[in-house]
């Protein structure tokens, strides 16, 4: 993203009513809406917060769409996290840079880029994803927005059935049975490692802190993100009147015993060796 828009670039065109529309630029291309066309050659070149005209003389300011205009306008298969769960998911799941980090599923890829982010480029992401069509989606999504030099890989398979990885960081769960990864994540994390599992229902919820309860994991809790707009326009400041009141339910857990993978017995065998 640099200051100039140059071919390739995501660009984001907002008009005086606040309408945006996403597209890439290319060369020759053209952007038909109720505007008229804009002519992808009239933005390469320019540079962010500058205007162009369509030919029936509207005024778009052009700007780089961030991680949330894009996760709200990109393509998606499954339905995705909402920005506003992003940053509760990072911070309580203390998504740190440089984390090995296993997401399921991938679904859209919306969370991944987040994801990708927090981690940085010292940090690996690992994707299970069961369905090829949303995979393949998702790494389209994501590419499109973060370039293709990054450390994630996304595997088509079940994560019900078990999880190769081990010494994980953080396991990222958007599923509807996630109480079935409980104990695959016992042996795939770190002692200290985290799980959070994100559900649209409450009982999805209960489920997955049942199971937690009978496992190696504590400290867990569960929660939800409310965010209230206000509407602020001279003397009328107040909340706004409507708002999205739901999306879903945040369950967070530690590990809290000591590493049993294979991998970490090896480590000890040599450490005493
Ligand atoms: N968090 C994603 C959306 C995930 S939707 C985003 O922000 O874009 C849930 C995804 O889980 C779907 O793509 C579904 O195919 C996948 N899924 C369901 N069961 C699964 C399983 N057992 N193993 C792996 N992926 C699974």
């Amino acid at each position: 993203m640099g200051l100039f828009f140059e071919i390739n670039d995501l660009v984001l065109i907002l008009d005086a009513k606040g309408r945006r529309y996403m597209f890439s630029l290319l060369e020759d291309g053209e952007f038909h809406c109720h505007a008229g066309i804009v002519a992808h050659n009239d933005i390469i070149g320019s540079q962010a917060g500058s205007s162009v005209e369509s030919t029936k003389g509207t005024t778009f300011r052009l700007l780089s769409p961030t991680l949330s205009d894009y996760i709200l306008k990109m393509p998606r298969g499954a339905q995705v996290i909402y920005p506003k769960d992003h940053g509760t998911i990072i911070t309580y799941a203390d998504i740190f840079p440089g984390a090995r980090v296993l997401e399921s599923g991938v679904g859209s890829g919306a969370l991944s880029i987040s994801l990708l982010r927090a981690i940085g480029p010292t940090g690996q992401l690992i994707g299970y994803e069961l369905r090829e069509d949303f995979a393949a989606q998702a790494q389209r999504n994501v590419i499109k927005y973060m370039g293709d030099d990054l450390a994630w890989n996304v595997e088509v398979r079940d994560i019900y059935e078990g999880i190769d990885e081990t010494d994980l960081d953080r396991i990222v769960l958007d599923l509807p049975e996630p109480w079935n990864v409980v104990s695959h994540a016992e042996k795939a994390l770190v002692p200290g490692g985290m799980i959070i599992s994100y559900s649209p229902s409450i009982t999805q919820a209960v489920k997955t802190r049942e199971k937690l309860e009978d496992s190696n994991f504590g400290m867990a809790s569960t929660f939800e993100t409310l965010l209230r707009g206000w509407h602020i326009d001279g003397q009328a400041v107040r909340p706004d009147h409507r708002m999205v009141a739901h999306t879903g339910f945040l369950t967070v857990a530690r590990l809290l015993s000591e590493n049993t993978s294979a991998n970490a017995s090896d480590k000890i065998l040599r450490r005493h060796k």
